[in-house]
């Protein structure tokens, strides 16, 4: 296989804290094994426009702790057709980049699958995203920042939900998966969590009010995954307000906050490692991999098994919640 000289990096899908420390590491490792990088803006539609910079190690200086992403991001429809592929591969040949590191989500590193089945080009995934819904990896990028974003958030909603006597449905994010729902309520001390994952074998909500809630107390929190299986705290609400009238229910949708802030130590050390690890895989000749983290033990992981949708919640901790919350 012909040695890489050059590095293309981007940031692609939703934006995740620690997407910039992954960038300085990815920069950093590739300079330190004397390959040039190359900065890709607005993920794949950067590689369509060719808005492309090389990048120095100075490039990447002071943003460690910086939330967002210096390399911008965007949803690119056009990476979605075969055209717009061949537009992106061309740019890279003119470029002269021979090998791509894609920081972002399950949608950027299936479309990074799919680049990489139709051209012949190295690519190496990182997973940057507060969902933590790449399978074969403990967690990604940005999943404690948010965790953490959420807890504060929720200490917060905790004061009025207790002074006024009222139900609160707290919605967070997670795109159909109840990670960041169910640790933000054990970490919060919230009384369960709404998580799609276990959506057809029980009622959750039935299961709250009839077990839980206002047994011992004179409030409830209840983080809500958002997703359209649940129907997000907006649906839980509705229902209440229908079913069980006598409770004062209020909804709070967390939307954007839980994806800014500068990151947490936990999330500069992930990325940091996972950016310099995307370096070694390529020197390693690996191409088609996510880096993953397994037990502290950083690891490959095929794209095609990295974006399977079967990553599951330990149950123990829906156990550990629902003890808790008597
Ligand atoms: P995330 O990476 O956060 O999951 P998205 O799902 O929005 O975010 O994906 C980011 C971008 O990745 C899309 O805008 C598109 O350019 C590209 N992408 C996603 N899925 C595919 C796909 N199946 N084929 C080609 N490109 C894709």
């Amino acid at each position: 296989m012909a040695k890489i000289k050059c590095v293309g990096l981007l940031t692609s899908g939703g934006d995740a804290p620690g997407m910039n420390a992954a960038v300085r590491a990815v920069t950093r490792a590739a300079i330190y094994n004397s390959l040039e990088v190359k900065g890709i803006y607005r993920g794949y539609r950067g590689l369509i426009t060719g808005e492309i910079l090389p990048f120095k190690t100075n490039n990447v200086s002071n943003i460690v702790q910086q939330g967002g992403t210096i390399l911008k991001t965007a949803r690119c429809l056009e990476f979605h057709e075969p055209e717009g592929r061949k537009t992106a591969y061309k740019t890279l040949q003119k470029e002269g980049i021979d090998a791509l590191v894609v920081i972002g989500g399950d949608g950027s590193l299936s479309g990074a699958r799919i680049f990489a089945q139709e051209y012949n080009i190295p690519i190496v995934g990182v997973p940057g995203t507060i969902d933590n819904d790449l399978n074969g990896t403990d967690t990604t990028i940005g999943y404690d920042t948010a965790l953490n974003t959420i807890m504060q958030a929720v200490d917060k909603i905790r004061d009025t939900a207790s002074s006024h006597e009222r139900l609160f449905f707290i919605e967070v994010m997670g795109r159909d998966a109840g990670f960041l729902a169910l640790n933000g309520a054990i970490a919060s001390g919230a009384e369960a969590a709404i998580i799609p994952e276990i959506w057809t074998e029980v009622d959750q909500l039935e299961e709250l009010i009839k077990t839980g809630f206002r047994k011992s107390k004179n409030s409830s929190i209840v983080l809500v995954a958002e997703s359209e299986i649940t129907g997000g705290a907006m649906g839980m609400a509705e229902r209440v307000k229908k079913e069980y009238p006598q409770y004062d229910v209020r909804v709070t949708i967390l939307g954007h906050i839980q994806r800014g802030g500068s990151p947490t130590a936990s999330d500069r050390i992930l990325a940091s490692r996972m950016g310099a690890a995307a370096i070694d895989a390529l020197m390693e000749d690996q191409r088609n991999v996510m880096i993953g983290i397994q037990d502290d033990e950083i690891v490959y992981v095929p794209f095609s098994k990295a974006i399977k949708k079967e990553k599951t919640i330990n149950r123990d901790l829906l156990n550990t919640l629902r003890i808790l919350s008597i």
